[in-house]
């Protein structure tokens, strides 16, 4: 006999309203918390908190009984919130800010209010649809063919590890059409390639080859003596260049970048995650010249694209190929893997899953105009541009090089690491700005990152300021 027992006894009674009597009630306090919100004229920094006080705030908040909701909100808004350092104030200097519109910030909760994931064509059309629209923008800005295609993933890291998955399978069906042996491949990165890619290298099996640079900057002289020095090259496979390095802000020379690809028959992989912005402004495109010519480029909405996090952009020139190493196999997905020429956004990198994140993009994008992304990028070209006339004027001061976007590095002379951490943390405290110092050339140096349009030259005076 095949059958098993049924669940004949009837199912226990269950309050079905049980999580939502006090709904309409939780939609008015956290509407009201949030319309508070975007309607501050300036973020303030926060970041400062103290875990003790969290803890005892928090404690015996989650247990087996609901507790009032606006207790629970209070707790968040009095002990939380304020701990959380604001990367969207227009005094945050450092790593790389954010500057989310308030068009992408109110979209992204219609993604969240109605639950809008964008794994697939049967499941999400319209989604995908929207997102893609988004995605065509930024390949637009790059210079891609009309089959570029691509999703939206979390971030920057996880877009470095999804295109190089699909460089090393690439490469991998390649040389074993071709008879060649299994072996473990390379990727030519530069000394000053983001942390995510030798993350992402060392996830999927592959070595560095690392090209040395003199001032940052991934050249065509820098690429030939690295390439020079190796006996055997065949093993190699990709080339990655950075399209505005996170510390300085280096575009790479992308154009030999590419050039190198073609010649070797290798991989284009460009890191965009912060500089790809910079491809909108006409006066800085031809400094990204070669990028037209990618098999993949990542961009970060939630860094120059002014969208929330957490979203960055993964394209591919031909996301078939993407397609044919990232679709997972599954009997109950067949559903979705119907129609072969249709691209679903979960195929294209490595999740299934996923949030139709790309679509507050989308709707800012739609509603501010790309106008509006260029001058608001340009802005904080400017600036950089500013504080850095500024800081060679002034004798305390030494510019480290002219920034090429919106990132400076420079010097207090005189100054150590401990007083670079003094005045970070003072300024901290004061909430006059965040701002942390970094490491050129195995010196600590004062790193200024632009990015908010809201920032004004005052403040970067104030800062600059700060360091007499
Ligand atoms: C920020 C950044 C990354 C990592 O992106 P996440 O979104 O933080 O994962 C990778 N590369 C570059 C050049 C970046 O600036």
């Amino acid at each position: 006999m095949a059958t098993s027992a049924s669940l004949n006894f009837p199912l226990p009674a269950h309050d079905a309203d049980r999580m939502h009597r006090i709904d309409p009630q939780l939609t008015e306090l956290i509407l009201e918390y949030v319309t508070e919100r975007l309607s501050l004229a300036e973020t303030p920094i926060d970041g400062l908190g103290n875990r003790e006080t969290m803890v005892q705030a928090m404690a015996g908040l989650i247990d087996e009984n609901p507790k009032d909701p606006q207790a629970v909100l209070d707790v968040y808004i009095d002990h939380l919130a304020d701990t959380v350092l604001s990367a969207d104030s227009p005094r945050f200097y450092a790593f790389i800010p954010a500057a989310p519109t308030k068009a992408s910030l109110l979209f992204d909760m219609v993604v969240s209010a109605a639950s809008l994931q964008g794994c697939s064509w049967l499941e999400a059309a319209g989604a995908v649809m929207a997102e893609n629209q988004a995605l065509r923008v930024m390949a637009d800005a790059a210079g891609m063919g009309p089959d570029a295609g691509g999703t939206f993933v979390s971030g920057g890291s996880a877009g470095n590890l999804s295109a190089l998955v699909v460089a090393r399978d690439s490469a991998r069906n390649r040389r074993s059409e071709a008879g060649l042996p299994e072996a473990r491949l390379r990727v030519v990165v530069s000394d000053q390639a983001h942390s995510s890619i030798s993350n992402a290298l060392n996830i999927v099996g592959m070595d560095a080859l690392i090209v040395p640079t003199v001032d940052g900057r991934m050249d065509e002289v820098a690429i030939h003596s690295a390439l020079a020095l190796e006996n055997d090259l065949s093993d190699v496979v990709a080339i990655v260049a950075t399209a505005g390095t996170t510390n300085a802000g280096i575009i790479d020379d992308l154009d030999a970048a590419s050039r190198c690809a073609t010649d070797h028959g290798w991989w284009f992989h460009v890191d965009a995650a912060y500089g790809g912005a910079g491809m909108l402004v006409p006066e800085l495109r031809q400094r990204y010249t070669g990028v037209e010519s990618v098999d993949s480029i990542v961009m970060d909405p939630h860094k120059w694209w002014f969208a929330p996090f957490d979203s960055a952009a993964l394209i591919y020139k031909d996301p078939h190929l993407a397609k044919s190493v990232h679709t997972q196999d599954a009997s109950y997905l067949d559903v979705i893997h119907g129609n072969e020429s249709e691209l679903n956004p979960s195929d294209l990198a490595y999740h299934l899953t996923r949030r139709a994140r790309g679509m507050a993009l989308w709707f800012s994008l739609a509603v501010n105009g790309i106008a509006a992304y260029r001058d608001a990028v340009a802005h904080s070209i400017n600036l950089a541009a500013y504080a850095a006339d500024q800081i060679e004027e002034i004798p305390h001061f030494e510019l480290i090089r002219r920034p090429d976007l919106s990132v400076v590095l420079f010097r207090r002379i005189g100054w150590k690491a401990q007083d670079y951490q003094a005045w970070s943390d003072e300024l901290l405290r004061s909430q006059v700005a965040f701002v942390t110092s970094s490491g050129w050339q195995g010196e600590t140096v004062g790193r200024l990152v632009f990015l908010h349009p809201s920032t004004t030259t005052k403040m970067v005076d104030e800062v600059l300021a700060t360091m007499r």
